[in-house]
C-alpha cells in the first residue's frame, strides 16, 4: 500500500527551497509521465539523520548545534553532496539540496545518487579550533552513514578543503587506516584531485560558453555579474575575466562592487586576503546585492546562497543569460517569470555540476590510487559539461520545454530507469 500523497502546489517562498525542490520534480513527473509509484519514492528522501553535536568552545563551555545528513537516492550508486555551514541550514533545506544532487548527477552520468549535510551554524562566530572540533564531533556522528561506498561528502557553503581533511581524518582514525575516498574536495597531498578547488566554477564558465554557442552570442566582450564571491563565484570571476569576459559586479554576504569597465579579480582577490571581504574595495562603486540580480549585463550568476530571485524581482533581472553558480537561487514561480521574458536560465543541476563531476573523478583516482594531470581533469570535465548541456538543449528545444524543466525531466528518467531495472524491494 502507497502512503497517501501530500498535497501539492506550486509555492513561491524564498526560503523554502524543498517545496521549490518538488514542485519541479511534480511539473516535470506530470509532463513526462512518470510511474505514479516512482513519482512518490523520488518525492521523499531514502533517509534522513538528525544529529546533536556538541563540542567543547576555546573557553572550555560546551556549545551544540543540529546537525543533518540526508540521503535522497542511491539507486544509481553511492550518495554524493556537500556538507554546509551556515545558520539558515535546516533538514527541510538539506533535503532539497540532496534531491538536486540526485539529478545533478544523473543529468551529467556520474554513478552517484543524491546527498547533503550541514550544520546550522555561523563560522563567523567561531575560532577554527572550534570549527575542527565541531566538525570532527559531526563526522563521528553520521559516520555509520558514510563511506567510499556509501556516502561521500564534499565542500559546500563555509566547509573547504582543510575541513574535509579533518573528516577524512575523523573516519580514517576509526577504521584504522587511511580512507581517502569518503570525502571529496581535500588537499591534493592526501589523495584530493587536481582542478577540484576550481572544477564547479570552470563547469559553469563551460556552461556560459555553450549557452553563448547555442545563442549564436560571441564570448568577447560578454558583461557578467556574479552574485558571491566564495568558491564558486570567485573562482568564476577569475576564470571568465582570463576568458575575455567582462566582469562588471561582484559582491558578497556584505555587499556588492560595480565598475562599468569591468573589475580585475585578481586586485579584488588581493583586497579580500587582507579585508576578508570584497566589499569596500577601492576603484569600484559600491552596490547592493539587491541591485546586482538587476544590472544590465548578459550573463548573471547567482553563486551565493537559495531564494535570491523571486516573484518580487524577477520582472527587474534585465540579463539575457541566468546561469545558476548556487543551488536554488531562483524560485519556482519566478522561474516562469524569467522564462516568459525569455531570458535563458541555466539550472544549477546543470551549471554548477562541474564540483560534483570533478568530486567523480577524485574519487575515481583515490580507489585507483592512480591520479591524473590538470589537463586530463580538465579536459573530461569540459566533455562531460558540454554533453550535458547539448543533450539538455536538444530536449528543450524537441519538446519545447525550458532548460530546468528539460534537465530535471533527463535526470529524473535516468534515475526512474535505474528504479525500474532494479525493481522495488522486497
Ligand atoms: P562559499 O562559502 O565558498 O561562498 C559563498 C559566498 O556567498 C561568499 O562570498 C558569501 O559571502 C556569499 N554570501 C553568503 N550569503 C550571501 C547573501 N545572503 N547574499 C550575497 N552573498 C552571500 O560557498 P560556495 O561553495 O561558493 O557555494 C555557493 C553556492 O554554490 C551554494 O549554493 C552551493 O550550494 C553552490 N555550489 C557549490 C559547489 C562547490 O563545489 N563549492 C558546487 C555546486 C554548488
Amino acid at each position: 500500500m502507497t502512503s497517501e500523497p501530500e498535497a501539492r502546489g506550486t509555492v513561491d517562498t524564498a526560503d523554502s527551497a524543498w517545496d521549490n525542490a518538488r514542485a519541479q520534480l511534480d511539473e516535470v513527473a506530470d509532463l513526462m509521465g512518470l510511474a505514479p509509484g516512482v513519482h512518490e519514492i523520488l518525492r521523499s528522501p531514502k533517509r534522513a539523520l538528525v544529529v546533536s553535536v556538541p563540542f567543547r568552545m576555546d573557553d572550555g563551555t560546551t556549545r551544540v548545534y543540529e546537525g543533518y545528513r540526508v540521503h535522497h537516492n542511491v539507486t544509481r550508486g553511492p550518495a554524493k553532496g556537500g556538507v554546509r555551514y551556515h545558520p539558515a541550514v535546516n533538514l527541510n533545506e538539506v533535503k532539497a539540496l540532496a534531491m538536486w544532487m540526485t539529478w545533478k548527477c544523473a543529468i551529467a552520468g556520474i554513478p552517484f545518487g543524491g546527498a547533503k549535510g550541514g550544520i546550522s551554524v555561523d563560522v563567523r562566530s567561531h575560532s577554527r579550533s572550534e570549527i575542527e572540533r565541531m566538525t570532527r564531533r559531526y563526522a563521528s556522528e553520521i559516520l555509520p552513514f558514510i563511506g567510499p561506498e556509501r556516502d561521500i561528502p564534499a565542500p559546500d557553503m563555509n566547509t573547504d578543503e582543510e575541513i574535509m581533511s579533518w573528516i577524512m581524518d575523523t573516519y580514517s582514525m576509526n577504521t584504522g587506516f587511511s580512507v581517502p575516498g569518503v570525502v571529496t574536495g581535500k588537499p591534493v597531498a592526501i589523495g584530493g584531485s587536481r582542478g577540484r578547488a576550481g572544477a564547479t566554477s570552470r563547469g559553469v564558465m563551460y556552461t556560459i560558453f555553450s549557452t553563448l554557442r547555442a545563442l549564436n552570442l560571441s564570448i568577447d566582450e560578454v558583461s557578467v555579474a556574479i552574485q558571491g564571491y566564495g568558491k564558486v563565484g570567485g573562482y568564476a570571476a577569475q576564470l571568465l575575466h582570463d576568458a575575455g569576459c567582462r566582469v562588471l559586479a561582484v559582491s558578497d554576504v556584505d555587499g556588492g562592487l560595480y565598475r562599468e569597465k569591468g573589475l580585475d579579480p585578481e586586485a579584488i582577490n588581493r583586497y579580500k586576503q587582507d579585508s576578508g571581504t570584497v566589499s569596500g574595495f577601492p576603484g569600484a562603486e559600491p552596490i547592493t546585492n539587491d541591485e546586482l540580480l538587476e544590472l544590465d549585463v548578459d550573463v548573471l550568476v547567482p553563486a551565493a546562497v537559495e531564494g535570491v530571485i523571486t516573484v518580487k524581482n524577477a520582472d527587474n533581472v534585465r540579463a539575457k543569460i541566468l546561469c545558476e553558480g548556487a543551488n536554488g537561487p531562483v524560485t519556482f514561480e519566478a522561474d516562469k517569470i524569467l522564462n516568459e521574458r525569455g531570458i535563458h536560465v541555466v539550472p544549477d543541476i546543470l551549471a554548477n555540476s562541474g564540483g560534483v563531476t570533478v568530486s567523480y573523478f577524485e574519487w575515481v583516482q583515490d580507489i585507483q590510487a592512480y591520479f591524473w594531470s590538470d589537463e586530463e581533469v580538465n579536459d573530461r570535465l569540459r566533455l562531460i559539461m558540454e554533453k550535458s548541456y547539448e543533450e539538455v538543449h536538444e530536449l528543450a528545444a524537441e519538446k519545447g520545454l525550458s532548460m530546468r524543466q528539460a534537465a530535471t525531466w533527463i535526470g529524473v528518467s535516468r534515475v526512474a530507469e535505474a528504479h525500474q531495472m532494479r525493481g522495488l524491494f522486497p
